[in-house]
Formats: C-alpha cells, sequence, structure tokens
C-alpha cells in the first residue's frame, strides 16, 4: 500500500486495487464487517413483516388481507429469519448473500400479486420504493449485488403494470418515475457507501503498516515481532515444528556514524535490510530490532539447515561492497526452539551467542 493510494483515495470517485492481495483481504474485511449488519437488518425486517400482518387486520381491505397474511407473516418472516440463521455459520456467506438478493425480489412480487386485485393500488405500490431503498442502503449487500437485485425489483415491477395493471397514463408515468428515482437515488447511496468503506479500509491498512514496519527499513518492528513470535511458538509446541533465530548485530557501526555521518550510516542500514531480504526463504521473517541489530526468524528448520543460512549470510554480509563505506562485517548469533521456551528466553539465548560472537571476534557465527 503507497501513500500516494492514501492521497489517490480522497480525490477519486472510484476506488480500484490494482494488487489482487488488497482486493482478496478488503473481500475478506468487508464480508465480516457486514456480517453482523446483514443479521440485525434481517431480523428486524422479518419483525416488521409481522408487525405489518397487525396493520393489515386494522387497515387492509378484506378482499386482499388473506394474501398479504401470506406474504407478510408466512413467506418473508421465515425468509429473513433463515438469512438471519445463516449468519452465524461462515460457510453459507454466498448462501446468505443470495438469499438477501432474493428476498426482496419476492417481497416486491408479493406486493404486485395482492396489488393487481385492487381498483386502487397506489397507495400499497410505494411498499417497493421502500423495498429498493432497502436494497441500496439498509440491506448490507454490497454494490453489485443490489444493483442486480434492484434491477430486478424495476422490470419485474414494469413488465407487471403492463401486463396485469390497469394503470391510467398519468399513475403509469408517476409510478415509472418514483421507481426510477429511488433506483438512482439507492445507487448512488450505496456507492457512496462502498467508497467509504474502501476508505476506511485504505485508511486501516496503512496505519496497520505503520504500525509494524520500521520506517528506515521497511523491515518488520519489534512490536510485530512479539506478535509472530507468540503465534510461532504456539504453532511449534503443538506440531513440534521448531523455528530458527538468529540475531545480527553490524560490527563496529559506531565507526561508520563517526567516519561518514549518520547520514550515510542511515543508508548502509537501508542497504543490510535489502541483503536480509534478498537472503530470506518464502515464510521466513526478518526485523530490525532496534539501531544496528536485526533478527530473522526461519520457520520450521533443523539445526544443520539454521547453522548452514547464518554461515551464508555471515559471509554475504562481508563480501558486500557497501556503496558508500566498502567492505563491513557483522557478527550473528544463532538459536533453535525448545520446547517450553519463552520468547524472552530464545531471545536471551540469541544475545548470549552473539556476545560470544562479538567477544571470539566478530564476523562470526556462534550457536548457543
Ligand atoms: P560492535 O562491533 O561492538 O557492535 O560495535 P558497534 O560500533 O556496532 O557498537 P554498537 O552496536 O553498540 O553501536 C551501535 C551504533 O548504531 C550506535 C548508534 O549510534 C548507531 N545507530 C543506532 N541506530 C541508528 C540509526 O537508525 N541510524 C544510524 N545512522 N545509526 C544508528
Ligand atoms: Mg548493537
Ligand atoms: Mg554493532
Amino acid at each position: 500500500m503507497k501513500d500516494k493510494l492514501l492521497n489517490d483515495i480522497a480525490l477519486s470517485p472510484v476506488i480500484d486495487f490494482n494488487d489482487t492481495q488488497t482486493q482478496k483481504s478488503y473481500e475478506r474485511w468487508i464480508r465480516k464487517s457486514k456480517l453482523i449488519h446483514v443479521r440485525a437488518i434481517s431480523a428486524l425486517t422479518a419483525i416488521l413483516y409481522i408487525v405489518a400482518t397487525i396493520t393489515d387486520h386494522l387497515i387492509a381491505p378484506p378482499e386482499i388481507l388473506s394474501q398479504l397474511t401470506l406474504f407478510h407473516l408466512y413467506i418473508l418472516p421465515p425468509f429473513l429469519f433463515s438469512i438471519f440463521l445463516l449468519t452465524f455459520k461462515k460457510q453459507f456467506i454466498s448462501l446468505t448473500q443470495l438469499l438477501l438478493m432474493t428476498a426482496p425480489v419476492v417481497a416486491t412480487v408479493g406486493n404486485l400479486l395482492v396489488t393487481t386485485h385492487l381498483e386502487h393500488p397506489a397507495m400499497r405500490l410505494t411498499e417497493i420504493y421502500l423495498i429498493i431503498f432497502w436494497v441500496f442502503t439498509v440491506s448490507g449487500l454490497r454494490l453489485w449485488p443490489a444493483t442486480i437485485s434492484a434491477s430486478l425489483i424495476v422490470a419485474t415491477t414494469c413488465s407487471m403494470f403492463v401486463l396485469y395493471f390497469n394503470l391510467p397514463l398519468e399513475d403509469f408515468v408517476m409510478h415509472c418515475f418514483w421507481l426510477l428515482s429511488s433506483f438512482s437515488f439507492g445507487f448512488l447511496a450505496a456507492f457512496l457507501l462502498e467508497h467509504s468503506y474502501k476508505t476506511i479500509f485504505v485508511h486501516q491498512e496503512y496505519l496497520k503498516l505503520l504500525a509494524d514496519t520500521d520506517k528506515l527499513t521497511g523491515l518488520f518492528n519489534r512490536s510485530k515481532l512479539d506478535i509472530l513470535l507468540k503465534k510461532e511458538l504456539k504453532r511449534s509446541q503443538r506440531y513440534e515444528s521448531p523455528f530458527g533465530l538468529i540475531l545480527i548485530d553490524f560490527d563496529y557501526f559506531k565507526d561508520i556514524n563517526d567516519t561518514y555521518g549518520h547520514q550515510v550510516g542511515d543508508e548502509v542500514l537501508i542497504e543490510i535490510a535489502e541483503l536480509l531480504r534478498e537472503h530470506l526463504r518464502v515464510n521466513d521473517i526478518a526485523v530490525r530490532w532496534g539501531g544496528e541489530e536485526f533478527i530473522i526468524v526461519y520457520l520450521d528448520i533443523k539445526k544443520e539447515e539454521l547453522l548452514k543460512l547464518a554461515h551464508e549470510l555471515c559471509k554475504k554480509i562481508e563480501d558486500h561492497q557497501f556503496k558508500k563505506v566498502g567492505k563491513q562485517t557483522a557478527s550473528i548469533g544463532v538459536t533453535l526452539f525448545h520446547k517450553n521456551d519463552t520468547i524472552n528466553k530464545i531471545i536471551k539465548r540469541a544475545d548470549q551467542a552473539l556476545y560470544e560472537a562479538k567477544s571470539s571476534g566478530r564476523n562470526r557465527v556462534v550457536f548457543h
């Protein structure tokens, strides 16, 4: 996620995630955020339809009462309560969305079937405009599923007007105008909502990135290491798949700062971070531990492989020609996960190994 993206979204009406990974994590995030929303809305709508049955008995014309009760009590509330229950099962998320798209279409068809029997259907048809607004702004559907559902509602309503209703021309025009208005207002509101969700997501991801990474090198920082190590400890204890940890300290770094200045020292740190990145295997994690000290966590590794990689890295740093300060070296403390380890114990062992590497002459690897 780039700073530029953060600036662009304030101005751009359409936010497009260019990389598929960001798109996927947005999809996961939005689905999770909408789950509680859909749960609450489906329950509330079901309850309101039950309340509508009571008002139907008080105000509806007797000739349509039985059909109204069929839709408002026996079809729509069970439909909506099923959606409510499905939101508790993550594996039914797609089915929940499909039913959420279908429920308002069923409600519309129900309304139209009932109102065809009325001599003056205008008042009761207003429910359809409320349904369209519900689809776009209340239901919790994303922009495109909501648009499909609302388009089906508009298409069904217009077809039924032509085929089954004997509306006077002025009533027909008025209803078409109201359909168009509720659809366009609803679409705009849903579009703006989607934009707001994306903006929140981008800001949230950016803050996460700031919280997890070291600004100078772009590597993970100490607090992120804490989270990753806790996870890794649990995983290693459960599956008995040990991980290795190495602590790297640049040799005589103070001299670089003193000789070339702090700015050049910073450039050297960026170059080291690049060397570490090149050295990582797919799932390994590199962290700036502080100052000119770095940690690499090697996942699922045995002692021989771990030592081989640590020696390779030591040699890689020794052989590297730093742009402004030439040849330099680093010392490396290495340790492997033990059963019943804690984070402090692992770091302490690596630190002792590093201390030995320094005191025995530097530019070397020591295992503890
Ligand atoms: P040794 O071989 O014993 O490790 O010697 P050293 O000079 O590297 O000693 P030490 O590790 O104690 O020194 C670390 C130095 O790193 C001290 C500090 O000025 C410098 N340093 C820490 N953070 C930064 C930074 O962000 N930028 C720069 N340029 N220097 C830093
Ligand atoms: Mg140091
Ligand atoms: Mg040092």
